[in-house]
């Protein structure tokens, strides 16, 4: 079962307690899809400029993605550059350079056309519907956004909310989204807005799964030291689809499962800069943690 996404391809510019990195991979998409790929194939929509390099393209396909949907354009390749406060939870744009981003109209190659598994990626809202109005066979569709979005673009993200099953954001997005200051009210207006299940990504603190009739909470694996924040999130997401389009299982305990599976991803992630980890990961490392992330949460009732 493969899995699609659309998001931003980009270059990061990032600052954190624990050094910086100038221009190094980033973006929604690409982590999502780094972060999938140990499980199923993944496919991605999206736009890089001119300058976006081969090194780049080679890791990806090496990890097996497929990139007939990720459109070259002449122009710059999307810029984002971040500074992350001493409590990692906080970070602050400095820069973002939308360049090839904007005016961009996702275009899905033929063979992309029967995806059943698809996640919308932080990226503008109207190009999220695009991708939705193009495909066939739809299974499960989730969507991330961040503040910029709800900010400027709330009332197509209203319209996506209303077309998908599962929304993914962190505290600050949900409670911005919600009008809301408390999380549990603020998972439960967003439910109202559509989707049937929202999880709400809180750093270091895990994260909340809410539904109409239950709350599931996973804490953070804990390390000693996070190196880049950058990419938890989305790479979270991406291992719990991986593992949603391996097992086929997107019922409560498979989702379950799924939100530890998007854990332990997010968890290496966070270790070094950028896709770095990533890049050196396998899966067998990743289910010896989800083995060790059993045992942290192992309790008699
Ligand atoms: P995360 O840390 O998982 O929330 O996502 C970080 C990624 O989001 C970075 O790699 C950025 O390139 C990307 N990003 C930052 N701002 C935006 C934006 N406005 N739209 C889409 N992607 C963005």
């Amino acid at each position: 079962m493969s899995i699609l996404v659309v998001g931003t391809v980009a270059f990061d510019s990032i600052e954190t307690p624990s050094g910086s990195a100038e221009r190094i991979l980033g973006g929604s998409a690409s982590y999502f899809a780094m972060g999938a790929s140990f499980f199923a194939p993944v496919r991605i929509v999206g736009v890089i400029g001119r300058d976006f390099p081969d090194e780049y393209i080679d890791l990806f396909r090496r990890r097996g993605i497929d990139l007939e949907g990720l459109k070259r354009e002449s122009g710059d390749t999307f810029h984002w550059r971040g500074r992350y406060h001493e409590d990692l939870n906080v970070r602050d744009t400095i820069e973002l350079h939308l360049n090839v981003l904007s005016g961009f109209v996702p275009e899905l190659p033929e063979s992309y056309r029967d995806a059943e598994y698809v996640f919308l990626g932080n990226i503008d809202p109207e190009m999220q519907l695009e991708v939705l109005r193009q495909i066939r066979c739809l299974r499960l569709v989730a969507c991330d956004t961040m503040d910029h979005w709800i900010n400027n673009s709330l009332e197509a993200l209203r319209r996506v909310l209303g077309k998908i099953e599962m929304l993914v954001v962190n505290d600050s997005e949900a409670r911005l989204l919600s009008g809301e200051s408390n999380i549990v009210r603020a998972a439960r207006a967003i439910l109202k807005m559509g989707p049937k299940t929202v999880l709400i990504k809180r750093g270091e603190y895990g994260v909340l799964q809410f539904s109409d009739s239950s709350i599931f909470a996973v804490p953070a694996y804990p390390l000693e030291e996070v190196f880049d924040p950058t990419g938890a999130g989305d790479s979270f997401a991406g291992g719990l689809f991986g593992h949603l389009a391996r097992s086929g299982d997107p019922a409560e305990r498979g989702l379950r499962r799924a939100i530890v599976y998007g854990s332990v991803v997010a968890s290496f992630t966070v270790e070094d800069f950028g896709v770095e980890r990533l890049k050196a990961l396998s899966i067998e490392d990743i289910e010896e943690r989800y083995r060790r992330f059993v045992a942290l949460t192992d309790f008699q009732t």
